[in-house]
């Protein structure tokens, strides 16, 4: 695809379709657009800029934008809050970046069926403002919980810090008007009116236009399903001195069965290692600590407390320390903040240097937590010998669903990203596809929620989804003849080889 000129009539053809205030070319509006929160070489970053920004502001302006695009075989990229960390907002074929923001009307709260209608381009904080004053809320909460949008929430499949309790992306979204590569709309979801959870006709479609990083176009307005705003939330914090008590106590709590359970988590040692030194929004524990894990309760105020009281005694039986009302309730409220405040790590020399934060978000099983662990920690520990730019922040393990049968497995890298040159961002991606190796050796995923668009983990998608890739070629191939859907991502262009 070639570089769509200032000059070029296509401009001017946007403009017919958009107004002239929605169709950027300033390099300023180009270049905010042109990278995610992942780190990336600083000096490369000119590499994916789009040729020309489009704000549309209804379903029919992105279905006339695509349309153009489809026959003058212009890439385009949909981008909502561009905090995806798989790079699947980024240009990587320069064209049309499709900015979805202006679409974030509520058009529709149904009290009587508890859904709302929302554009894509609105973010679910917002939402949650309008809908407290019905008693409501829409719980997808990821740690971007303020500036990712629902469109994004779809193009990724993202996961929710309370999904164990209420589901993920996947299941609060109903159902969705969606622009096809071609232009075309089409409505997916269950049931023709578009409010029901469950059908059996035909093929599941709404999960085929979940978690495709905008390959498989656009989606511009959705239904989502909405519950009481809860009366109360409980969110104790309890320290161990080793993590192997961490981890039996983790799983304890997450296989306990209580109805109001909505997480938990596990920090290993290294993270909380990292937090005391350099995490200013963390409440410090003494070097006795080792491991953490933090719990929390959604619902009403009876139901809540019961459920705290018998996690309470589960821990407690499984050696944990409860750190307090005051930390326990500060720590879970910071959940949205954590990787705001300006970040740093430590070079070997323990100099303190500002980083950028880059995570793996696998998902694996319960029993294979603490072999996943290890083997990711020597890769960074082997990383950090290759390159001084890189610091191990420790991992994670959060439950997926209220079973607690896999978890979302994070290892938080800091990477030193004004020192990203070509030799360390080699020994990055390489890295990148070892821990993928690791995920999938484990019977994992490389991806509980961000996608795995990025150098070195997408080499591993293939191998993930076995025979299914070549579905997934079939299906890009026959929805997007020309390829103009996001190109470059999850090495699609070899549907077209
Ligand atoms: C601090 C921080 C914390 C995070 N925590 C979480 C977390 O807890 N859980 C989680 O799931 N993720 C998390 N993320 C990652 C990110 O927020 C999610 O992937 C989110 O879903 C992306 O939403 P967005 O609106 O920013 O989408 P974008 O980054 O703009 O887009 C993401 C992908 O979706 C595509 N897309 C965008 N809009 C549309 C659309 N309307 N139709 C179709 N495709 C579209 C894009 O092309 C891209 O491939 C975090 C990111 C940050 C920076």
């Amino acid at each position: 695809m070639t570089a769509v000129a200032l000059s070029d009539p296509v401009v001017g053809e946007l403009r017919r379709i958009l107004g002239e205030p929605y169709v950027l070319t300033g390099k300023a509006d180009r270049l905010n657009r042109a990278r995610v929160p992942a780190p990336f070489p600083v000096h490369r970053w000119a590499e994916r800029m789009p040729d020309v920004v489009v704000m549309p502001a209804s379903t029919e302006e992105v279905a006339e934008v695509v349309a153009l695009a489809n026959r003058l075989r212009i890439p385009v990229v949909p981008r909502d809050g561009g905090t995806g960390l798989t790079d699947g907002a980024v240009p990587l074929r320069g064209g049309i970046l499709l900015d979805v923001k202006r679409i974030n009307q509520i058009k529709e709260i149904d009290l009587v069926n508890r859904t709302c209608t929302v554009g894509t381009g609105i973010n679910a904080l917002k939402l949650n403002e309008v809908l407290a004053a019905h008693d409501l809320f829409y719980p997808d909460d990821p740690a971007s919980y303020p500036c990712s949008l629902v469109g994004g929430r779809i193009g990724t499949s993202g996961w929710s810090l309370i999904g164990s309790r209420y589901g993920h992306t996947r299941d609060l979204v109903l159902s969705f008007d969606h622009v096809l590569p071609t232009g075309k709309v089409i409505h997916v979801g269950d049931g023709i009116g578009g409010k029901i959870t469950k059908s059996s006709s035909g093929y599941q479609l709404k999960h085929l236009f979940m978690g495709h990083q905008g390959t498989l176009g656009v989606a511009t307005e959705a239904t989502l399903k909405l519950f009481p705003k809860p009366e109360a939330e409980f969110s104790p914090f309890w320290a161990f001195e080793d993590y192997d008590s961490a981890y039996r106590a983790v799983g304890a709590l997450a296989r306990a069965g209580v109805a109001t359970f909505a997480a938990a988590v596990l920090f290993d040692e290294w993270k909380v290692d990292y937090l005391r030194r350099d995490d200013e929004a963390y409440i410090p524990q003494p070097s006795s600590v080792k491991a953490l894990v933090c719990a929390a309760l959604y619902g009403y105020d009876d139901e809540v407390r019961a459920g705290g009281r018998r996690l309470m005694r589960i821990a407690r039986d499984l050696g944990a320390r409860y750190l307090g009302d005051e930390i326990s309730q500060g720590d879970w409220a910071a959940r949205h903040d954590r990787y705001a405040t300006p970040l740093h790590g430590r070079t070997r020399a323990g100099q303190v240097v500002p980083m950028s934060w880059h995570c793996e978000d696998a998902s694996i099983t319960y029993a294979n937590l603490p072999a996943v662990r290890l083997a990711w920690h020597e890769i960074a520990a082997e990383l950090r010998r290759t390159s001084d730019v890189f610091d191990d922040w420790g991992m994670f393990a959060y439950t997926n669903g209220s079973t607690g049968a896999d978890y979302l497995t994070e290892i938080d890298i800091g990477i030193w990203e004004r020192r990203l040159d070509d030799a360390s961002w080699a020994a990055w991606v390489k890295a990148k596809r070892d821990l993928a190796a690791v995920a999938l050796r484990h019977g994992g995923s490389i991806s509980a929620c961000h996608g795995s668009c990025r150098e070195g983990e997408v080499d591993l998608v293939p191998e993930e989804l076995g025979g299914g890739y070549d579905i997934m070629l079939a299906v890009k191939r026959e929805l997007d003849p020309n390829n103009i859907m996001n190109p470059g991502k999850y090495l699609l262009d070899r549907a077209y080889s």
